[in-house]
């Protein structure tokens, strides 16, 4: 697999500045790359490892169909950063046989960076690269560094190795001590605006032009939950459990149900998801977007009388005007909300907005989810 892909907007700049540091051959020590596109940065250092160590970078009447992607940038320049693709280096990174490109990453189940992880790259970094010009340490999810890794590796930043340059990815600049910044040179990966992570779902992943619609939008621009919501790189099958969520909570909210039942149900499913710790806050952001879904076609349809045909034409228009969301669901939460009490809409955003911030404290979190699916039930009009 060849790590080249298309050079997007939100690239455009990073890739700017790391083409101009390759011109000029003048590496920092550290780079720090932030910016909510996990794969993107990763694809980003692992391109600028290759252009740097590449035996023989691309010539430019080859390059025109990669350069042909970055629009206007001035072609020429960033031809001569492009690395071969082809060269023994750029093999060898390519299939992750390289020993001097060295990457660590949380352990999967800790979420977290520990010292061993760090002390081990003492040993590492100590003599000179094996083969390559510039040894690169990439460094993913750097913000999940615990206290001691974080004192451990600026010690090595402040002596750095030879031949050596470090890359740290992280989502926010603040998520890392600011000792460990100040010594690397910081790189902003901007999100893609919403229609362009759109079609880059389309094009790059082949997603259905109607589901990477709702995807973009669910996720806000964050290309690393957009991808998981439609079940790139991600374990759990993001697709069916938005589909489940989803059920599960209009069956809570619509009317005419035998409350006893709805109640017990309630107390099963808080106790499943209060266990299933890593999918929560993605859950809890999944039922919000869907709450506002509901609200909104509340306000809109809320005074209305029974004319069915104005109803249609206001739900074409929220269609159309895309502040619907999840619109695969618009014709079930429609045919739920006109059942809805007075003002519900209002009262269930007011309570997942306290759940969601319940659980940003120690608070159990079966029991918040099992106040909030209650409160769901049990929530009237205020008149
Ligand atoms: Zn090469």
């Amino acid at each position: 697999m060849h790590y080249s892909f298309n050079i997007n907007e939100g690239l455009m700049n990073p890739v700017i500045e790391l083409n101009e540091i390759v011109l000029n051959n003048k590496i920092p020590n550290a780079l720090l790359f932030t910016g909510n596109c996990g794969q993107d940065k990763k694809n980003t250092a692992i391109l600028f490892a290759k252009a740097i160590n590449c035996l023989s970078r691309i010539p430019i009447s080859n390059s025109m169909d990669s350069i042909s992607q970055v629009g206007s940038y001035n072609k020429m320049h960033l031809s001569e950063c492009l690395p071969c693709n082809s060269c023994r280096s750029c093999i060898k990174i390519d299939s992750k046989m390289h020993p001097d490109i060295i990457t660590i990453s949380s352990e999967p189940e800790k979420s977290v960076i520990k010292i061993a992880q760090i002390r081990e790259l003492f040993t590492s970094t100590s003599s000179k690269p094996h083969e390559a010009k510039m040894r690169m340490v990439m460094i993913e999810d750097a913000d999940t560094m615990n206290q001691e890794a974080a004192n451990a590796l600026l010690k090595i930043l402040e002596e750095p190795p030879e031949q050596t340059f470090f890359i740290l990815l992280a989502r926010e600049l603040n998520e890392l001590l600011p000792t460990i910044t100040s010594r690397c040179r910081h790189i902003r990966f901007k999100p893609l605006s919403q229609n362009d992570l759109a079609q880059k779902l389309v094009k790059d992943f082949n997603i259905s032009p109607s589901l990477a619609k709702i995807v973009s939008k669910s996720s806000n621009g964050n290309i690393d939950k957009a991808m998981m919501l439609v079940n790139i790189n991600s374990k759990i099958d993001w697709i069916k459990r938005r589909q489940w969520l989803f059920n599960q909570i209009i069956m809570l909210i619509k009317p005419n149900q035998n409350n006893s039942l709805k109640f017990l149900y309630a107390l099963v499913l808080a106790e499943k998801l209060g266990k299933e710790t890593q999918l929560l806050q993605d859950s809890i952001s999944l039922l919000k977007i869907c709450l506002r879904d509901i609200a909104i076609i509340k306000t809109s349809l809320e005074h209305l009388d029974s004319s069915c045909d104005l109803e249609k034409s206001i739900l074409e228009q929220l269609i159309n005007s895309e502040i619907i969301v999840n619109l695969d669901f618009v014709n079930l939460i429609s045919d739920i909300v006109v059942m809805l009490p007075k003002n519900y809409h209002l009262m269930a955003l007011d309570a997942i907005h306290k759940a969601e911030l319940k659980l940003q404290t120690n608070a159990s979190a079966r029991l918040v989810l099992e106040q909030f699916f209650l409160s769901l039930i049990s929530l009237k009009s205020l008149g």
